[in-house]
């Protein structure tokens, strides 16, 4: 059994999903504190919320970062990807489409043509202690391009203008499944099932 601390229902969901054929169990922590997300990179965040979720729950804790990196608009939205249109307010739903206008907005300012990008997710599972830490860290990305008109009801953020060119759709219109097989969360999960497969690491984890 692993907590999850993130309050992002689709992530929860996804999560479950891949780590549930896996023999992982998935259980949401609730009420958890709000985590300054100030780090450089997708995994310093990922470590961070990690270690404070751990040290409060006093158990060890999985967290992620993830988000929409467009190269040709130097790496936006990146780290800002939940946020890349103002703090995000109560409804996830009109915050992510005023996100998915913005990055559009930006690619027409500059005269970009379905530009490349990537999602990227960070994983980090912390044990708590006198000092906590990070007992396994891995990542996952998928590559794709942002198309300008949005298509797909499944997913959500970015899903319904970011072309998957092997599928030949978004990935707002993949089920959840599919989806699941080859996204960003997808991978960077395998390679923390993977890695949690090792006695020693798992241990560490599930110390009873
Ligand atoms: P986080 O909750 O800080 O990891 O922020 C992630 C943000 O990146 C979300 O609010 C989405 O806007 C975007 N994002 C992350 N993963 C996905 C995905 O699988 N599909 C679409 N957008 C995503």
């Amino acid at each position: 059994m692993i907590l999850v601390g993130s309050k992002n229902s689709h992530k929860l969901l996804e999560v479950r999903e891949i780590l549930d054929p896996l023999g992982i169990r998935a259980v949401i922590a609730v009420n958890l504190p709000d985590v300054e997300e100030d780090g450089d990179t997708f995994a310093a965040n990922a470590a961070k919320k990690a270690k404070i979720f751990a040290s409060f729950l006093r158990a060890p804790c999985l967290a992620d970062d993830s988000g929409l990196v467009v190269p040709a608009l130097g790496g936006e939205p990146g780290i800002y990807s939940a946020r890349y249109a103002g703090e995000p307010g109560d409804d996830r739903e009109i915050t992510d489409q005023k996100n998915l206008e913005k990055v559009l907005a930006r690619i027409q300012e500059e005269g970009l043509h379905e530009p490349e990008a990537y999602f990227q997710c960070s994983l980090a599972i912390a044990i708590p202690g006198a000092t906590e830490r990070v007992v396994v860290a891995t990542e996952g990305r998928v590559h794709g391009r942002i198309v300008a008109t949005p298509r797909g009801e499944n997913g959500f953020g970015y899903d319904p203008i970011f072309f998957h060119p092997e599928s030949g759709c978004t990935l707002a219109e993949l089920s959840a499944d599919q989806k699941n097989a080859l996204s960003h969360r997808g991978v960077a999960l395998r390679a923390l099932a993977e890695q949690l497969a090792d006695p020693a690491i798992r241990t560490q984890i599930e110390p009873e």
